[in-house]
């Protein structure tokens, strides 16, 4: 059978970390995006503010490529700071998409980052622009900073109206002059996190980013909450009607680090827990297979898991480059086939001769396990059972992670067999949504009638409406700048 082949990869979201009162505040912030890189390496940037004005360096690539120098995290001056890293989900890559944004509003200067993917920023725009407003980069969070701007009333009674008027998936961090606000939408679809270092609050996407400058983890900001800190203090203001704590459930799959604490759980035990789950819809891989194998990094935790509930040995029959960045590679056929390795080797020792349980987070596109597959098919491996430690992904996500359409999703236009032909795999199994939440503690598996995250990948259940998909995605009379790159 011949299915579609895609060498590209989904994207995975963005990143945002701030930190107010510390006189390192830049610095502090450099290493807090580092610890945030999984999460976008497109481009990254900082904007600080010293209470009278703002410094910012944003620039292509990743936080040791845009940072490099000393003199230019010297530069950025003052005790306030947010940073920002991107994956573009809305808006292509490019220097003028880069966060955090800036713009001298007539109440003063305001900087912005965003994780997350608003669902109406077509319809809002076209609404700005015909109302006289000048867009500078084709990125959804800019329409923040026009609806903040057209707004009346003083910062809070602007910022509770932009709020209001989009829809969609967000964490947000601003920055005034003299205060570092956070805002999580009314599902808390993206993370964020509060924390405390000495008499500094720190905000981040995720607890690591507070681990790495040794700060505390407070909280989880709520669903729909802003946090304002200013002179020192911080004041919580909950200015939405209805709110429904639904996370991403993927933070917990694949996203977030292991080592962060989402929600009130370690996401490295979650993903173990996703693993027992895994093996016990599937005990009789007992008889199976002789050891199981992650690909890494994506299927350590949870082939662990797996591996121990079936009593078989856990190996490394995968070992991943960690080096490999931003490599190019030519574009022929015969150097586009030694890319297979450039990320994955096998090792050989571990694997000749034997049946193995191969285990990953998620088939997207299929193209990493098509890859995977082949390599280790030429390794002499005598079995490949392959286990997925999500559900398949039939419905694309709209809030803030870049995976395709629903034409480009393996597992929306095939059935299981299919996808096990395609991957050329003896077996294929994946686990079943309930598995996930029992694997969360919920012993009944997913509540239908209130389930606890957004599993809309999984579900096709979204909680935000897609009022972008409704009307065609593009605004009508507008045309697109195309840079030339
Ligand atoms: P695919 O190769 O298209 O099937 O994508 C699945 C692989 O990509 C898995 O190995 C995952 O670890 C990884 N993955 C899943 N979701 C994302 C995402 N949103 N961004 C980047 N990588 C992802």
């Amino acid at each position: 059978m011949k299915l579609f082949f895609h060498n590209k990869k989904p994207k995975d979201e963005c990143a945002v970390f701030g930190i107010y009162n510390h006189k390192d505040a830049a610095s502090l912030t450099v290493l807090g995006l580092h610890a945030l890189q999984h999460r976008g390496q497109d481009s990254t940037g900082i904007v600080t503010s010293d209470a009278k004005n703002f410094f910012a360096h944003r620039g292509m690539g990743q936080v040791s490529e845009v940072f490099t120098e000393s003199n230019v995290i010297k530069k950025l001056k003052g005790e306030i700071s947010i940073g920002h890293n991107r994956y573009g989900t809305t808006g292509e890559s490019a220097l003028k998409n880069v966060q955090p944004l800036f713009s001298e509003l007539n109440f003063g200067g305001v900087a912005i980052a965003h994780n997350g993917n608003l669902t109406n920023t077509q319809r809002l725009k076209k609404q700005l622009i015909d109302s006289g407003a000048i867009f500078q980069s084709t990125s959804d969070t800019e329409v923040v900073l026009h609806l903040l701007s057209t707004a009346k009333g003083d910062f809070l009674d602007r910022l509770n109206y932009s709020l209001q008027s989009i829809n969609g998936a967000y964490s947000f961090l601003l920055m005034t002059k003299n205060s570092l606000i956070g805002v999580r939408d009314p599902y808390g679809i993206r993370p964020l996190v509060l924390g405390k270092l000495d008499n500094s609050y720190v905000l981040s996407s995720e607890s690591c980013g507070l681990d790495i400058i040794g700060a505390k983890l407070i909280r989880d900001v709520e669903p729909g909450e802003i946090l304002i800190i200013q002179n020192n203090k911080i004041k919580s203001i909950k200015p939405f009607k209805k709110t429904q704590l639904r996370p991403c459930l993927f933070e917990y799959i694949y996203f977030s680090r292991p080592d962060s604490i989402f929600e009130g759980k370690s996401v490295y035990d979650v993903r173990k827990k996703i693993g027992h789950q895994l093996a016990n819809e599937n005990l009789s891989d007992k008889e199976l297979v002789d050891i199981v194998i992650p690909i890494p990094d994506s299927g350590n935790a949870s082939a662990l898991g797996f591996a121990e509930r079936i009593k078989k040995k856990f190996e490394f029959g995968i070992i991943r480059n960690h080096y490999t960045g931003r490599t190019f590679i030519q574009d022929s056929n015969s150097i586009r086939h030694l890319a297979v390795k450039l990320k994955h080797n096998p090792n050989l020792a571990s694997l000749k001769g034997k049946s193995i349980a191969l285990i990953d987070d998620s088939i997207v596109r299929g193209t990493t396990s098509v890859k995977i597959v082949e390599m280790l098919r030429n390794s002499g491996v005598k079995k490949i059972h392959m286990r997925i430690a999500s559900p398949p992904v039939k419905y694309p996500c709209y809030y803030g992670i870049d995976t395709p359409t629903k034409k480009e999703l393996l597992a929306s236009r095939y059935s299981i067999k299919e996808i096990t032909d395609y991957i050329g795999v003896d077996s294929l199994k994946f686990i079943s949504l309930d598995g996930i939440y029992k694997a969360l503690g919920f012993k009944k598996g997913r509540d239908k009638n209130k389930p606890k995250f957004t599993d809309h990948y999984f579900s096709g259940d979204y909680p935000v409406e897609l009022i972008d998909q409704k009307t065609g995605g593009k605004p009508s009379q507008l045309s697109l700048l195309i840079e030339a790159k």
